[in-house]
């Protein structure tokens, strides 16, 4: 067994070889089904908000369930939660909704700024009908997507490693660019990286 590690050495120039999609498919979008339900859970608890609300997806998100941009009156909504439930796809709008709604109260009122998931935030939960709703804005099931992916492996020494993304940028063996080129870059040294089969 082979227990030392692999060390990394960026490129200086940004990474060619992973594909991204077009910039569009990356982009937010509006849920009319997913307003439609906030509205109807607001619509005597704030009825003033109704109109101003706005629910969707992105695509964007990574760990993050749901954020609540109160300023805007914005729920954005990490679509993986699809993948889960329904329940947890309404689960998590109601969380960000009490958000929003903590918010619009706080304003009225013009006490000190409520903390994000103090008193004013568990009033709106219990409200909204999910009382005792966790302070989490993390998907479920983080672990299993946070499991690593890819293995990346110096084709000059043979060293590898795992790693849940693929780097942003190039990266080489920082042993073997110490070695064999003076500490510095070096595309020989570049990393390997396979993706790792569930
Ligand atoms: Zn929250
Ligand atoms: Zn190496």
């Amino acid at each position: 067994m082979n227990f030392k590690q692999l060390r990394f050495l960026f490129g200086g120039v940004k990474s060619q070889g992973i594909a991204q999609p077009a910039s569009s498919h990356y982009s937010k979008h509006r849920d009319s089904a997913l307003e439609k339900r906030a509205m109807s859970m607001i619509s005597t608890l704030a009825p003033e908000l109704v109109p101003r609300l706005i629910v969707g997806w992105n695509p964007r998100m990574r760990t993050t369930a749901g954020v609540a941009i109160h300023s805007r009156y914005e729920i954005w909504l990490n679509p993986a939660l699809c993948g889960i439930s329904d329940a947890e796809v309404d689960r998590t709008l109601l969380h960000e909704l009490a958000h929003l709604l903590a918010m619009h109260r706080h304003d009225r009122r013009r006490s000190p700024r409520p903390q994000p998931h103090g008193i004013e935030w568990k009033q709106a939960c219990r409200d909204l009908g999910i009382e005792g709703e966790a302070r989490t804005h993390q998907l479920p099931f983080q672990r299993r997507t946070m499991q690593r992916r890819y293995r990346l492996r110096c084709p000059v020494c043979g060293e590898s490693h795992e790693r849940v993304r693929v780097p942003k940028r190039r990266v080489a063996c920082l042993d073997c660019c110490r070695l064999h080129h003076g500490g510095r870059y070096h595309e020989r040294f570049r990393l390997e990286i396979f993706k790792i089969e569930a």
